[in-house]
Protein backbone atom coordinates (compact mmCIF):
# COMPACT_ATOMS: atom_id res chain seq x y z
CA UNK A 1 0.00 0.00 0.00
CA UNK A 2 1.12 3.29 -0.80
CA UNK A 3 1.61 5.69 2.03
CA UNK A 4 3.64 9.34 2.72
CA UNK A 5 5.69 7.32 5.40
CA UNK A 6 8.94 5.18 3.97
CA UNK A 7 9.48 2.79 6.63
CA UNK A 8 12.72 1.02 7.05
CA UNK A 9 13.13 -2.36 6.06
CA UNK A 10 10.28 -2.46 4.16
CA UNK A 11 8.69 -3.52 0.87
CA UNK A 12 5.94 -1.51 0.78
CA UNK A 13 4.71 -3.13 -2.60
CA UNK A 14 4.47 -6.58 -0.39
CA UNK A 15 3.54 -5.47 2.99
CA UNK A 16 0.19 -4.95 5.14
CA UNK A 17 -0.90 -1.77 6.40
CA UNK A 18 1.44 -0.41 9.61
CA UNK A 19 -0.08 -1.52 13.23
CA UNK A 20 -1.34 2.03 14.74
CA UNK A 21 0.40 1.86 18.52
CA UNK A 22 -1.38 3.66 20.87
CA UNK A 23 0.77 3.04 23.66
CA UNK A 24 3.18 0.29 24.96
CA UNK A 25 3.82 -0.92 28.47
CA UNK A 26 5.61 -3.65 30.21
CA UNK A 27 6.30 -6.43 27.72
CA UNK A 28 2.83 -5.04 25.65
CA UNK A 29 2.21 -3.07 22.38
CA UNK A 30 -1.39 -1.37 22.88
CA UNK A 31 -2.78 -0.92 19.12
CA UNK A 32 -5.87 1.30 18.16
CA UNK A 33 -7.49 -1.79 17.08
CA UNK A 34 -7.72 -2.94 20.60
CA UNK A 35 -5.12 -5.44 20.31
CA UNK A 36 -1.95 -5.98 23.09
CA UNK A 37 0.51 -7.46 21.39
CA UNK A 38 3.28 -8.88 22.98
CA UNK A 39 6.87 -7.52 22.25
CA UNK A 40 8.75 -11.11 21.86
CA UNK A 41 11.71 -8.99 19.80
CA UNK A 42 12.54 -6.12 22.25
CA UNK A 43 10.78 -3.50 19.49
CA UNK A 44 14.24 -4.45 17.48
CA UNK A 45 16.43 -4.50 20.24
CA UNK A 46 16.05 -1.85 21.93
CA UNK A 47 13.80 -1.76 24.94
CA UNK A 48 15.62 -3.86 27.50
CA UNK A 49 13.71 -3.68 31.20
CA UNK A 50 10.23 -3.27 29.12
CA UNK A 51 8.69 -0.50 27.83
CA UNK A 52 7.80 2.38 29.83
CA UNK A 53 9.81 2.00 32.78
CA UNK A 54 9.22 4.16 35.31
CA UNK A 55 12.30 5.31 36.54
CA UNK A 56 13.53 6.13 32.95
CA UNK A 57 10.29 7.89 32.41
CA UNK A 58 10.43 9.89 35.33
CA UNK A 59 14.20 10.64 34.74
CA UNK A 60 13.13 12.33 31.34
CA UNK A 61 10.36 14.12 32.47
CA UNK A 62 12.51 15.50 35.10
CA UNK A 63 15.18 16.48 32.40
CA UNK A 64 12.62 18.49 29.95
CA UNK A 65 12.04 21.11 32.35
CA UNK A 66 16.03 21.63 33.39
CA UNK A 67 17.70 21.06 29.56
CA UNK A 68 16.84 19.42 27.13
CA UNK A 69 19.73 20.01 24.09
CA UNK A 70 23.05 22.24 24.38
CA UNK A 71 26.12 22.58 22.10
CA UNK A 72 28.49 19.81 23.21
CA UNK A 73 31.58 21.46 21.86
CA UNK A 74 33.11 23.41 24.41
CA UNK A 75 30.20 22.71 27.25
CA UNK A 76 28.92 19.55 28.99
CA UNK A 77 25.98 18.91 31.58
CA UNK A 78 25.15 16.16 34.29
CA UNK A 79 23.18 13.77 32.72
CA UNK A 80 26.54 13.62 30.37
CA UNK A 81 29.16 13.59 33.15
CA UNK A 82 26.71 10.62 35.41
CA UNK A 83 26.60 8.78 32.37
CA UNK A 84 30.14 8.94 31.41
CA UNK A 85 31.01 7.73 35.09
CA UNK A 86 28.36 5.43 35.87
CA UNK A 87 29.12 3.40 32.43
CA UNK A 88 32.92 3.45 32.60
CA UNK A 89 32.80 2.03 36.26
CA UNK A 90 30.88 -1.35 34.63
CA UNK A 91 32.62 -1.45 31.44
CA UNK A 92 35.65 -3.39 30.89
CA UNK A 93 38.90 -2.87 32.02
CA UNK A 94 41.19 -0.18 30.36
CA UNK A 95 38.04 1.78 28.77
CA UNK A 96 38.29 5.29 29.93
CA UNK A 97 36.71 7.73 27.63
CA UNK A 98 33.28 7.93 25.99
CA UNK A 99 32.27 9.74 23.07
CA UNK A 100 28.84 9.96 22.28
CA UNK A 101 26.83 9.75 19.08
CA UNK A 102 23.49 9.06 17.84
CA UNK A 103 22.75 5.08 16.63
CA UNK A 104 24.71 1.91 16.48
CA UNK A 105 25.80 2.88 13.11
CA UNK A 106 27.54 5.78 14.45
CA UNK A 107 28.90 4.25 17.47
CA UNK A 108 30.98 1.92 15.09
CA UNK A 109 31.99 4.44 12.82
CA UNK A 110 33.20 6.49 15.22
CA UNK A 111 35.22 3.38 16.79
CA UNK A 112 36.86 2.75 12.95
CA UNK A 113 37.54 6.63 12.76
CA UNK A 114 39.08 6.91 15.97
CA UNK A 115 41.18 3.64 15.37
CA UNK A 116 42.71 4.96 11.53
CA UNK A 117 42.94 8.01 13.41
CA UNK A 118 44.92 7.15 15.94
CA UNK A 119 47.31 5.34 13.39
CA UNK A 120 47.30 8.24 11.69
CA UNK A 121 48.54 10.86 14.10
CA UNK A 122 51.12 8.99 15.27
CA UNK A 123 52.78 8.62 11.90
CA UNK A 124 52.16 5.19 10.99
CA UNK A 125 48.99 5.09 8.73
CA UNK A 126 46.95 1.65 8.72
CA UNK A 127 44.00 1.16 6.50
CA UNK A 128 42.55 -2.28 6.32
CA UNK A 129 40.06 -3.39 8.84
CA UNK A 130 39.34 -6.98 9.63
CA UNK A 131 35.83 -8.29 10.14
CA UNK A 132 33.69 -11.14 10.75
CA UNK A 133 31.28 -12.98 7.66
CA UNK A 134 27.81 -12.12 8.05
CA UNK A 135 28.30 -9.47 10.60
CA UNK A 136 26.22 -6.57 10.58
CA UNK A 137 27.10 -3.15 11.82
CA UNK A 138 24.62 -0.77 10.79
CA UNK A 139 23.47 1.02 7.55
CA UNK A 140 25.58 3.74 7.09
CA UNK A 141 28.63 3.28 4.40
CA UNK A 142 31.41 3.10 6.55
CA UNK A 143 29.17 0.33 8.78
CA UNK A 144 27.95 -1.17 5.61
CA UNK A 145 31.30 -1.94 4.72
CA UNK A 146 32.36 -3.94 7.45
CA UNK A 147 29.29 -5.61 7.07
CA UNK A 148 28.75 -8.82 5.36
CA UNK A 149 28.06 -8.45 1.82
CA UNK A 150 24.49 -9.50 0.18
CA UNK A 151 21.49 -8.15 -1.15
CA UNK A 152 20.77 -5.45 1.60
CA UNK A 153 23.72 -3.32 0.22
CA UNK A 154 24.48 -5.16 -3.49
CA UNK A 155 23.40 -1.97 -5.20
CA UNK A 156 26.35 0.16 -3.19
CA UNK A 157 28.65 -2.50 -3.21
CA UNK A 158 31.59 -0.71 -5.80
CA UNK A 159 31.33 1.75 -3.17
CA UNK A 160 32.17 0.34 -0.09
CA UNK A 161 35.77 0.09 1.29
CA UNK A 162 37.59 -2.77 1.07
CA UNK A 163 37.59 -5.38 4.22
CA UNK A 164 38.82 -8.55 4.77
CA UNK A 165 36.95 -11.07 6.03
CA UNK A 166 37.52 -13.95 8.32
CA UNK A 167 34.82 -16.70 7.96
CA UNK A 168 32.62 -17.57 11.24
CA UNK A 169 33.53 -19.62 13.52
CA UNK A 170 30.55 -22.13 12.84
CA UNK A 171 30.83 -24.97 15.54
CA UNK A 172 33.64 -27.61 14.69
CA UNK A 173 35.10 -25.00 11.81
CA UNK A 174 36.55 -22.54 14.86
CA UNK A 175 40.14 -23.34 14.29
CA UNK A 176 39.78 -22.38 10.76
CA UNK A 177 38.24 -18.89 11.64
CA UNK A 178 41.52 -18.57 14.19
CA UNK A 179 43.73 -20.01 12.01
CA UNK A 180 42.25 -17.30 8.83
CA UNK A 181 43.02 -14.17 11.22
CA UNK A 182 46.53 -15.00 12.07
CA UNK A 183 47.21 -15.86 8.62
CA UNK A 184 46.06 -12.40 7.49
CA UNK A 185 47.18 -10.12 10.43
CA UNK A 186 50.78 -12.43 9.62
CA UNK A 187 50.58 -11.35 5.84
CA UNK A 188 50.52 -7.57 6.39
CA UNK A 189 51.94 -7.24 9.47
CA UNK A 190 51.65 -3.36 9.32
CA UNK A 191 48.18 -2.45 7.27
CA UNK A 192 45.85 -3.68 10.01
CA UNK A 193 44.01 -0.39 12.15
CA UNK A 194 41.48 -2.77 13.55
CA UNK A 195 39.07 -5.68 13.46
CA UNK A 196 35.72 -5.19 14.23
CA UNK A 197 33.40 -8.02 15.72
CA UNK A 198 29.88 -8.57 17.25
CA UNK A 199 30.94 -10.43 20.10
CA UNK A 200 29.35 -13.92 20.57
CA UNK A 201 25.75 -13.13 18.98
CA UNK A 202 25.92 -12.10 15.26
CA UNK A 203 22.27 -10.67 15.35
CA UNK A 204 20.89 -9.64 11.81
CA UNK A 205 22.74 -12.41 10.19
CA UNK A 206 20.71 -14.77 11.61
CA UNK A 207 21.36 -14.50 15.83
CA UNK A 208 24.62 -17.16 14.21
CA UNK A 209 26.43 -17.96 18.20
CA UNK A 210 30.38 -18.70 19.14
CA UNK A 211 31.47 -19.70 22.21
CA UNK A 212 33.65 -17.02 24.66
CA UNK A 213 36.71 -19.11 24.46
CA UNK A 214 36.34 -18.32 20.17
CA UNK A 215 35.90 -14.51 20.98
CA UNK A 216 38.90 -15.40 23.28
CA UNK A 217 41.28 -16.44 21.23
CA UNK A 218 40.18 -13.98 18.19
CA UNK A 219 40.91 -11.27 21.01
CA UNK A 220 44.51 -12.43 21.66
CA UNK A 221 45.44 -13.08 18.29
CA UNK A 222 44.35 -9.35 17.57
CA UNK A 223 46.81 -8.31 20.19
CA UNK A 224 49.64 -10.35 19.39
CA UNK A 225 49.85 -8.75 15.94
CA UNK A 226 49.36 -5.28 16.98
CA UNK A 227 45.57 -4.77 15.68
CA UNK A 228 42.92 -2.53 18.03
CA UNK A 229 39.91 -4.57 18.89
CA UNK A 230 36.18 -3.30 18.11
CA UNK A 231 33.62 -5.01 20.01
CA UNK A 232 30.27 -4.19 18.54
CA UNK A 233 27.91 -4.58 21.29
CA UNK A 234 25.01 -2.72 19.99
CA UNK A 235 22.85 -5.23 20.13
CA UNK A 236 24.76 -8.02 22.81
CA UNK A 237 25.09 -5.04 25.14
CA UNK A 238 22.93 -4.68 28.54
CA UNK A 239 22.35 -7.84 29.36
CA UNK A 240 20.81 -9.44 25.93
CA UNK A 241 23.44 -12.58 26.69
CA UNK A 242 22.98 -13.18 30.06
CA UNK A 243 25.63 -10.68 31.08
CA UNK A 244 25.96 -6.92 31.38
CA UNK A 245 28.50 -7.02 28.38
CA UNK A 246 28.72 -10.17 26.58
CA UNK A 247 32.66 -9.89 26.17
CA UNK A 248 32.86 -10.12 29.87
CA UNK A 249 32.39 -13.51 29.60
CA UNK A 250 35.17 -14.33 27.44
CA UNK A 251 37.26 -12.11 29.75
CA UNK A 252 37.93 -10.13 26.93
CA UNK A 253 38.24 -6.29 26.98
CA UNK A 254 37.84 -4.39 24.13
CA UNK A 255 40.21 -1.41 22.69
CA UNK A 256 37.11 0.21 21.36
CA UNK A 257 33.45 -0.55 22.77
CA UNK A 258 30.26 0.64 20.19
CA UNK A 259 27.19 0.75 22.31
CA UNK A 260 23.98 2.20 21.44
CA UNK A 261 20.31 0.10 21.28
CA UNK A 262 19.62 -0.74 24.73
CA UNK A 263 22.15 2.18 26.86
CA UNK A 264 18.97 4.16 27.24
CA UNK A 265 16.63 1.26 27.98
CA UNK A 266 15.10 1.62 24.42
CA UNK A 267 13.69 5.08 25.32
CA UNK A 268 15.77 7.41 23.30
CA UNK A 269 18.47 7.39 20.41
CA UNK A 270 21.84 7.21 21.70
CA UNK A 271 25.37 5.89 20.44
CA UNK A 272 28.53 5.82 22.42
CA UNK A 273 31.79 4.32 21.37
CA UNK A 274 34.25 3.91 24.68
CA UNK A 275 37.65 4.25 24.12
CA UNK A 276 40.74 3.26 26.04
CA UNK A 277 43.87 5.89 27.10
CA UNK A 278 45.35 4.52 24.14
CA UNK A 279 43.45 6.64 21.37
CA UNK A 280 42.61 9.89 23.68
CA UNK A 281 46.77 10.38 23.47
CA UNK A 282 47.00 9.67 19.89
CA UNK A 283 44.59 12.78 19.87
CA UNK A 284 45.86 14.75 22.35
CA UNK A 285 48.12 17.07 20.99
CA UNK A 286 49.02 20.79 20.42
CA UNK A 287 48.83 20.17 16.93
CA UNK A 288 44.89 20.95 16.58
CA UNK A 289 45.27 18.78 13.14
CA UNK A 290 45.58 16.30 15.29
CA UNK A 291 41.73 16.46 16.95
CA UNK A 292 39.40 14.19 16.51
CA UNK A 293 37.27 15.85 14.00
CA UNK A 294 34.22 14.02 14.48
CA UNK A 295 30.41 14.94 15.73
CA UNK A 296 26.75 14.61 15.05
CA UNK A 297 24.65 18.02 16.06
CA UNK A 298 22.43 15.88 19.25
CA UNK A 299 25.60 14.45 20.65
CA UNK A 300 25.34 14.09 24.33
CA UNK A 301 21.95 14.97 23.69
CA UNK A 302 20.69 15.81 27.60
CA UNK A 303 17.23 13.78 27.52
CA UNK A 304 19.13 10.98 26.21
CA UNK A 305 21.47 10.84 28.54
CA UNK A 306 19.29 10.97 31.19
CA UNK A 307 17.49 8.41 30.09
CA UNK A 308 20.86 6.30 29.98
CA UNK A 309 21.92 7.16 33.34
CA UNK A 310 18.20 5.77 34.49
CA UNK A 311 18.98 2.70 32.85
CA UNK A 312 22.27 1.95 34.62
CA UNK A 313 20.90 3.13 37.86
CA UNK A 314 17.83 0.64 37.51
CA UNK A 315 20.74 -1.98 36.42
CA UNK A 316 21.95 -1.19 39.98
CA UNK A 317 19.04 -1.07 41.79
CA UNK A 318 16.58 -3.90 40.73
CA UNK A 319 17.58 -7.49 40.08
CA UNK A 320 17.57 -7.46 36.25
CA UNK A 321 20.32 -10.31 36.10
CA UNK A 322 17.97 -12.28 38.20
CA UNK A 323 15.46 -12.04 35.30
CA UNK A 324 17.74 -12.12 33.18
CA UNK A 325 18.65 -15.40 34.20
CA UNK A 326 14.94 -16.58 34.59
CA UNK A 327 14.55 -16.08 31.00
CA UNK A 328 16.94 -17.90 30.46
CA UNK A 329 15.95 -20.85 32.00
CA UNK A 330 13.11 -20.37 30.17
CA UNK A 331 14.40 -20.05 27.05
CA UNK A 332 16.77 -23.30 27.59
CA UNK A 333 13.22 -25.46 28.34
CA UNK A 334 11.23 -24.38 25.64
CA UNK A 335 14.42 -25.16 23.01
CA UNK A 336 14.78 -28.34 24.37
CA UNK A 337 11.42 -29.40 23.59
CA UNK A 338 11.59 -27.97 19.92
CA UNK A 339 14.54 -29.12 19.50
CA UNK A 340 13.26 -32.74 18.53
CA UNK A 341 10.56 -31.72 15.98
CA UNK A 342 11.71 -32.52 12.40
CA UNK A 343 10.56 -29.21 11.45
CA UNK A 344 13.37 -27.62 13.47
CA UNK A 345 17.55 -28.08 12.28
CA UNK A 346 18.64 -26.35 15.27
CA UNK A 347 17.98 -24.48 18.00
CA UNK A 348 20.83 -22.22 20.01
CA UNK A 349 20.53 -19.91 22.57
CA UNK A 350 22.84 -16.81 24.67
CA UNK A 351 21.19 -15.79 27.20
CA UNK A 352 18.19 -13.71 26.43
CA UNK A 353 17.90 -14.52 22.99
CA UNK A 354 16.75 -18.01 21.37
CA UNK A 355 17.17 -18.81 18.07
CA UNK A 356 15.48 -21.63 16.16
CA UNK A 357 16.67 -22.49 12.59
CA UNK A 358 13.78 -24.47 10.93
CA UNK A 359 14.10 -27.21 8.09
CA UNK A 360 13.87 -26.04 4.68
CA UNK A 361 14.92 -27.29 2.17
CA UNK A 362 13.33 -25.46 -1.07
CA UNK A 363 15.29 -22.25 -1.30
CA UNK A 364 11.95 -20.54 -2.85
CA UNK A 365 9.93 -21.52 -0.37
CA UNK A 366 12.78 -19.77 2.27
CA UNK A 367 12.41 -16.55 0.98
CA UNK A 368 8.79 -15.71 1.62
CA UNK A 369 9.11 -17.92 4.61
CA UNK A 370 10.15 -15.21 7.09
CA UNK A 371 7.55 -12.27 6.13
CA UNK A 372 4.64 -15.77 6.02
CA UNK A 373 5.62 -16.66 9.92
CA UNK A 374 5.60 -12.72 11.02
CA UNK A 375 2.52 -12.38 9.58
CA UNK A 376 1.03 -15.70 11.28
CA UNK A 377 2.99 -14.67 14.62
CA UNK A 378 1.15 -10.87 14.43
CA UNK A 379 -2.03 -12.81 13.79
CA UNK A 380 -1.98 -14.21 17.26
CA UNK A 381 -1.07 -11.39 18.74
CA UNK A 382 2.75 -11.42 18.90
CA UNK A 383 5.80 -9.58 17.97
CA UNK A 384 8.55 -12.02 16.23
CA UNK A 385 10.35 -10.89 12.65
CA UNK A 386 12.27 -13.97 11.90
CA UNK A 387 15.74 -13.87 9.94
CA UNK A 388 14.77 -16.04 7.18
CA UNK A 389 14.65 -19.56 8.14
CA UNK A 390 15.58 -18.29 12.25
CA UNK A 391 13.42 -17.44 14.40
CA UNK A 392 14.44 -15.90 17.49
CA UNK A 393 13.16 -14.64 20.69
CA UNK A 394 14.68 -11.17 22.29
CA UNK A 395 12.52 -10.38 25.06
CA UNK A 396 12.45 -7.26 27.53
CA UNK A 397 13.57 -8.35 30.57
CA UNK A 398 9.66 -7.68 32.37
CA UNK A 399 8.98 -10.67 30.15
CA UNK A 400 7.56 -13.22 32.46
CA UNK A 401 6.42 -16.77 32.14
CA UNK A 402 2.83 -16.03 31.22
CA UNK A 403 4.24 -13.85 27.90
CA UNK A 404 7.05 -16.88 27.10
CA UNK A 405 4.46 -19.33 27.75
CA UNK A 406 2.54 -17.33 24.58
CA UNK A 407 5.26 -16.70 22.23
CA UNK A 408 6.18 -20.49 22.54
CA UNK A 409 2.97 -21.60 21.97
CA UNK A 410 2.40 -19.75 18.35
CA UNK A 411 6.16 -20.77 17.77
CA UNK A 412 4.94 -24.23 18.43
CA UNK A 413 1.95 -23.55 16.33
CA UNK A 414 3.83 -21.73 13.42
CA UNK A 415 6.06 -25.35 12.86
CA UNK A 416 2.85 -26.59 11.54
CA UNK A 417 3.74 -24.06 7.93
CA UNK A 418 7.03 -25.13 7.70
CA UNK A 419 7.28 -27.02 4.66
CA UNK A 420 3.72 -26.43 3.24
C1 LIG B 1 21.42 -2.61 15.21
C2 LIG B 1 22.88 -2.80 15.12
C3 LIG B 1 23.73 -1.78 14.65
C4 LIG B 1 23.18 -0.49 14.07
O1 LIG B 1 22.52 0.27 15.01
P1 LIG B 1 21.53 1.44 14.51
O2 LIG B 1 21.17 2.15 15.75
O3 LIG B 1 20.39 0.75 13.85
O4 LIG B 1 22.31 2.27 13.57
C5 LIG B 1 25.08 -1.99 14.70
N1 LIG B 1 25.60 -3.13 15.17
C6 LIG B 1 24.83 -4.13 15.61
C7 LIG B 1 25.48 -5.36 16.14
C8 LIG B 1 23.45 -4.00 15.60
O5 LIG B 1 22.68 -5.03 16.01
Amino acid sequence: MKSAIWHPFTQHALSAAEIFVQRAEGAYLFCADGRAIVDAISSWWVITHGHGHPRIVQAIQEQVHQLEQVIFAGFTHGPAEQVATKLLKQAPQGLKHVFFSDTGSTAVEVAIKMAVGAWHNRGKPRHRIIAMEHAYHGDMFGAMSVGHRGVFNAPYGRMLFEVSFVPFPHAGSEQRTLDSLEALVRSDRDSFAAAVFEPLVLGAGGMLMYPPRVLAEIARICRHYGVWVILDEVMTGFGRTGSLFACEQAGVAPDLLCLSKGITGGFLPMGATLASDEFYDAFWSPDRAHTFFHSSSYTGNALACAAAAANLDVWNEEPVLARIAAISEYHAGALKRLAGRPEVAAVRQSGTISAVELNVSDPGYLAGLGPRLAAFYLEHNVLLRPLGNVVYVLPPYCAGPAELERIYGVIDESLALVGK
